[in-house]
C-alpha cells in the first residue's frame, strides 16, 4: 500500500502538472462518468495530501481520492501534445495538451464539499509530512491505549500517512521495541519517533522511495540541500521506473538476516495485519 510520502508526491506532481490549467476529465471505465463530468473543462487549482487521502480541487469541486492497496494515479507528459487512449480499466483521466494522470483501482474515488473534506481530515492524527502538526496529540492517543507501538503506528487516527515499511524502520532506527504498550512509552521515545519521521518522510517524498538506512539518508539530505534533488523529482511520473538509490533497509523483508545495529538475527510476527519486522536483541527502548 502506499505510504503518505507517495501521496504527498502525487499532490505536487499533480500540481506541476495542472495547476492553473482547465482539464478535461473522463471516465473511461464509466464508473465515475456523472462526477467526471462535473469536473471536466474546469480548472484546477490545487492538490494536497492528508496522511493517504489525497484532494484536488478542480472548478468548485474537490476530489477525493484514497489509492488503498492497489490503486495508482501516474502522472506523464504528452509528448508533442499525444496522449494515448486510456486503459479501460481507467477511473478516471485529467489531461491537458501537455500531461495526462490516469487514475486506476483506488479505493475511495469521489466528490466531497469543504465540510466533507474537513470531517475526514479530523478522523486522522497529525501528518509528519504537513507542517504546524500536533505531535502530542498522537501521544495522548499511545498514552491511553495497551496495544503496542508497533500496533498504534499503523492507526491512522493516532499518525497519519505511517504504513509497515515506515513503521519497522523508524521503530529500527530509534531502538525502540515495537511490542511496548503506548501506555509504557516514554515521552522522549515518541518525541524520537515523531522526529524521525519528519526527517525521513520529506525525503521519501523527494526521491518517491522510502530511504532509512542511514548511508541513504545522509545522501538524500545532501542532494536536497544542494537543490540536486529537484531534477529526480521532477522526472518522476509516480510509476515504478527503477529507484534513484538502492533499495535497502535495516529490518524490513529481512526475516533471518543480521540487524545492521547488533548483528543478532531479524524477526517477524503478523502485527495489526501487516509483518513486523525487528531485532529483539537491540529494540529494548521504551
Ligand atoms: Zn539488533
Amino acid at each position: 500500500m502506499p505510504e503518505g510520502h507517495t501521496i504527498h508526491a502525487l499532490a505536487a506532481r499533480l500540481e506541476r502538472a495542472f495547476s492553473g490549467r482547465v482539464v478535461a476529465a473522463s471516465s473511461p471505465q464509466g464508473r465515475f462518468a456523472a462526477d467526471a463530468a462535473r469536473l471536466d473543462r474546469q480548472e484546477l487549482h490545487g492538490a494536497r495530501a492528508h496522511g493517504k487521502h489525497l484532494f484536488v480541487d478542480i472548478g468548485p469541486a474537490t476530489l477525493h481520492v484514497h489509492l488503498g492497496l492497489i490503486g495508482s494515479f501516474p502522472v506523464r507528459p504528452a509528448p508533442g501534445g499525444h496522449v494515448p487512449a486510456p486503459l479501460p480499466t481507467v477511473r478516471l483521466r485529467l489531461e491537458t495538451d501537455a500531461h495526462y494522470a490516469d487514475l486506476r483501482g483506488p479505493m475511495t474515488c469521489t466528490l466531497v464539499d469543504a465540510a466533507r473534506e474537513r470531517e475526514i481530515v479530523r478522523t486522522l492524527g497529525p501528518d509528519p509530512l504537513r507542517r504546524r502538526q500536533h505531535p502530542d496529540r498522537a501521544l495522548q492517543r499511545i498514552a491511553n491505549s495497551r496495544k503496542g507501538i508497533g500496533e498504534l503506528l499503523m492507526d491512522q487516527s493516532v499518525v497519519a500517512g505511517v504504513g509497515n515499511v515506515y513503521r519497522c524502520e523508524v521503530l529500527h532506527r530509534q531502538a525502540i521495541d515495537p511490542l511496548t504498550p503506548g501506555r509504557d512509552l516514554s515521552t522522549d521515545a515518541w518525541t524520537a519517533l515523531w522526529d524521525d519521521l519528519v526527517l525521513l518522510m520529506p525525503l521519501g517524498a523527494t526521491f518517491s522511495q522510502i530511504l532509512t538506512m542511514p548511508d541513504q539518508v545522509e545522501a538524500a539530505r545532501r542532494l536536497r540541500r544542494s537543490g540536486r534533488a529537484r531534477s529526480v523529482t521532477e522526472s518522476l511520473t509516480g510509476e515504478r521506473l527503477g529507484d534513484h538509490f538502492e533499495r535497502r533497509f535495516l529490518v524490513y523483508k529481512r526475516t533471518g538476516l543480521d540487524c545492521p545495529r547488533c548483528a543478532a538475527t531479524v524477526q517477524d510476527r503478523a502485527v495489526a495485519g501487516r509483518t513486523l519486522y525487528w531485532c529483539p536483541t537491540c529494540q529494548l527502548r521504551h
